[in-house]
């Protein structure tokens, strides 16, 4: 079913009718070319505001920027206790705006607005929030030596946690909110300065962060926000000379080309990449659970999440009865703009990327596979697909062994152990896994055999600031939130004295 048609809210009018231009020295300016690129909304196809298309002279000037605030401060000269306040106001007003920061999701995204608000900015807030905690406490240690040719001396030695330096962020368009907490936070408590590029879809929430960020009073310079497109801005960010670490979330495809552009100076490179997580339901599960959170899995956020549960293995006693509820949730789904308070799943989030679905559904079709539930898009304004379960699908289709980026799931049976742990780690990616059973014993050694940076055991898509997040395989480089995310910003510096 479709929901009704619902206007861009007018709390949003005024921010979206004057210009939006990059962050650059804690001043808002146009891109010295002068050129911007169009906003779509992806529930109406409509243009809804201009943002500026910064290129490659953008970068440098914002890059200048960033060197000059971690080489001369004030932010490098703060003490940690100062940055950490900082970061949490940031926390704070993402807070005190996230209805107006929900809207934009909503409006350049396409998400349903409570969804927007109940995770993507109550994580963003909590992720400044945690990250603000750790800026007190990033220590070394002293470390006892043994120097077989120095018999005799002593040394004390001790290692220091210095931050990288100037870094590069390039995030996707799935999450445009979070994705800039998750960079910017451990990027700021540890003390970094910071080049941020958006995705060219949705560039308007990290716009109004920025203004939150100055508002806080984070000092200029800090966090620079330089909107535009990815061959241009952010083939600048990624191979520029005087940035020390480039992070990047987005597609596989574009981070193999990060790693090559980041070669000239070797820069550091972290990376969180594509998917095609395997979620198991085994026969002895809670049923109604794990077919709710198996829609859940590859439903959330339309099906564009790096980590949703788009192979999904069912044993082979309960595969019918699961096929059926997670086809009755699918066809069921209230589809529609995400301001409908009853929408259930929004539109995707580009032209681009409603063609890229479209064809992975035919090429399942084509391939032999069978909808039980959706298909197809829908016929109507805007960029709005079917909830889809693919039934028949075998290990070689692309609908099993790509990424697609949408609310597709193939589902497959399995006999036995050894067969699921075969198929689960049959794939190129290894973000992560979904395990469905009552059987503790069973589940942990899942756990342990798949090959994914987080295993979710009974429940799916939890994310917390706390909880590091990352792949193995072609997944990624290195790992996002919790304490992790900190190495990535952190240089290891040894001290070693001769007493
Ligand atoms: P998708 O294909 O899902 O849009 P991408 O990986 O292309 O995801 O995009 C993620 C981010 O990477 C966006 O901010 C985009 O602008 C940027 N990007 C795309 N191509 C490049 C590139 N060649 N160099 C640097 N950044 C890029």
């Amino acid at each position: 079913s479709i929901a009704s048609e619902h206007a861009v809210p007018s709390e949003l009018r005024s921010f979206l009718s004057s210009p939006k231009q990059l962050l650059i020295n804690g001043r808002w300016v146009n891109a010295q070319s002068g050129k911007t690129f169009d906003v779509f909304d992806p529930a109406t196809d409509d243009v809804i505001a201009q943002a500026a298309e910064g290129n490659s002279a953008d970068i440098d000037a914002a890059v200048v920027a960033a060197r000059a605030a971690f080489d001369e401060g004030p932010w490098s000269k703060m003490t940690a206790s100062e940055r950490s306040r900082l970061i949490w106001k940031i926390g704070d007003l993402i807070e005190e705006n996230a209805d107006q920061l929900a809207q934009l999701e909503t409006l350049d995204n396409g998400k349903p607005f409570a969804v927007a608000k109940a995770a993507d900015v109550a994580l963003a807030a909590d992720m400044f929030r945690y990250m603000a905690g750790w800026a007190t406490k990033i220590e070394g240690n002293t470390i006892p030596l043994n120097v077989p040719y120095a018999p005799g001396s002593e040394f004390h030695a001790y290692t220091l946690k210095e931050p990288i330096g100037v870094v590069g962020q390039i995030i996707p368009w799935n999450f445009p909110l979070l994705m800039a907490a998750w960079k910017l936070g451990p990027a700021l408590a540890t003390g970094c300065t910071i080049v941020l590029k958006p995705a060219e879809q949705t560039p308007l929430s990290a716009i109004r962060l920025g203004e939150l960020v100055t508002e806080a009073g984070i000092p200029d310079g800090v966090v620079n926000i330089v909107t535009g497109f990815g061959e241009t801005a952010g083939a600048a960010l990624a191979s520029h000379d005087d940035v020390d670490k480039i992070a990047f979330t987005g597609s596989t495809e574009v981070g193999k080309l990060i790693i090559g552009a980041a070669t000239g100076n070797l820069k550091k490179v972290t990376l969180e990449l594509g998917g095609k997580s395997p979620n198991v339901i085994y026969d002895d599960a809670d049923i109604d659970t794990a077919v709710a959170g198996a829609a859940d899995a590859i439903f959330f956020n339309q099906g564009q999440v790096c980590s949703a549960g788009s192979r999904l293995y069912i044993q082979s006693g309960i595969y019918d009865e699961v096929v059926a509820g997670v086809s009755e949730i699918a066809s069921n789904m209230k589809v529609g703009s995400g301001f409908d308070p009853s929408t259930q799943m929004g539109p995707l989030v580009s032209r681009e990327q409603f063609e890229r679905v479209s064809g992975y559904l035919q090429a399942g079709l084509d391939a032999g596979a069978e909808a039980a539930a959706g298909g197809a898009a829908l016929d109507r304004n805007g960029y709005f697909v079917q909830p889809t379960v693919l039934k028949n699908a075998t290990p070689e289709m692309s609908v099993v062994r790509e990424e697609i980026f949408g609310p597709v799931v193939a589902a497959m049976p399995f006999e036995n152990d050894n067969e699921l742990k075969a198929h689960a780690n049959d794939s190129s990616y290894g973000l992560a896994a979904g395990i469905w059973t009552r059987d503790i014993s069973k589940a942990h050694r899942l756990a342990k055999a798949v090959k994914a940076g987080t295993v979710w055991i009974n429940c799916y898509s939890i994310f917390d600031a706390a909880l590091p997040f990352g792949g193995y395989k072609q997944s990624g480089w290195g790992r996002e939130m919790g304490h992790a995310a900190l190495e990535n910003y952190l240089q290891t510096k040894s001290v070693c004295v001769n007493l």
